[in-house]
């Protein structure tokens, strides 16, 4: 497995790939992989001759007062378990590497789609994923991105990215991959201590009842919430920052269930936020 820290060297390794006709795929993380990231490692190996995974904590993502400088890091681990997963290369920059002294460069998704939900809650979020993915394709040179759905809003914001831009390159999503008892899996479910974590899987408790719901043919969306929200405050620890149901394709507000909708959360146990969500089909 090649390990590369420079822009210049990989990109020149990944054009040499495809001089020799091999298609790449890319799977960016933050690091601190899980069950979750190595499942988007797998689905890029069946399409791809060459899996490139990125691990950098992207500093311009993160807002002020969050969890940059405490997000867990362990280089040695993951790439131990990328080497078990035979992936072709490891893209793991510094912040000076990715972010020159001047740079000010920025790709934005505008629109409701980027700005509810997450977009709402950490203002800037999106610009910095947008950007640094824009940056991740420019110099792996992808024809295959695979994101995760646990993170549906950004999968969303980047499938339209791609569309508008014209990346030459497909986005694939991965069904969420959970925990024993549920709990969608993620880099910071290490800061949750017992008590929340026990307390943590209301979050996919709510998504299953709301689906159902749904399923038994409640249409109304401001009931579908209100009982949402009732099932996640039943756990006295959790802090709800949104719980919300909007169309799955663009995020648009929906007030009756008639096609595909998003059921999406992010809740706060002491200073872990967490998000979770569910796609349901009428
Ligand atoms: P992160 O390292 O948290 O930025 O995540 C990197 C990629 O892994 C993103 O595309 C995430 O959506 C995906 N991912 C993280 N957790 C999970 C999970 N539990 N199931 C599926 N994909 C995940």
């Amino acid at each position: 497995m090649r390990i590369f820290e420079e822009i210049k060297k990989i990109q020149d390794w990944c054009k040499e790939q495809k001089m020799l006709g091999k298609k790449i795929g890319l799977v960016p993380t933050m690091g601190y992989l899980h069950e979750g990231h190595l499942a988007l490692v797998r689905e890029a190996r069946k399409h791809c001759d060459i899996v490139v995974v990125s691990i950098f904590v992207n500093p311009i993502q993160f807002g002020v007062g969050e969890d940059f400088e405490v997000y867990p890091r362990d280089f040695a681990r993951d790439t131990e378990l990328l080497e078990q997963e035979k992936v072709d290369a490891v893209f793991a920059p510094s912040n000076e590497e990715m972010y020159c002294r001047d740079s000010s460069t920025r790709v934005e998704v505008t629109g409701e789609i980027a700005e509810k939900l997450c977009g709402a809650s950490r203002p800037g979020h999106f610009r910095g994923v947008t950007t640094v993915c824009s940056k991740l394709f420019n110099i792996c040179l992808p024809d295959l991105a695979v994101f995760g759905q646990k993170d549906a809003q950004q999968v969303m914001v980047l499938e339209k990215m791609v569309r508008e831009l014209n990346f030459p390159l497909e986005i694939i999503r991965v069904p969420i991959v959970r925990e024993a008892d549920g709990l969608a899996m993620s880099s910071r479910n290490v800061y949750l201590d017992p008590e929340a974590r026990k307390q943590a899987i209301v979050l996919n408790k709510a998504l299953g009842e709301t689906a159902e719901a749904i399923q038994s043919g409640e249409r109304d969306t401001a009931r579908l919430k209100s009982r949402l929200r009732e099932i996640i405050e039943s756990s006295p620890r959790a802090e709800i920052d949104y719980a919300e149901i909007y169309d799955a394709y663009d995020l648009a507000d929906v007030s009756e269930v008639d096609k595909q909708v998003i059921v999406a959360l992010a809740v706060k146990f002491g200073r872990t936020r967490l998000i979770d969500n569910r796609l349901v089909e009428v």
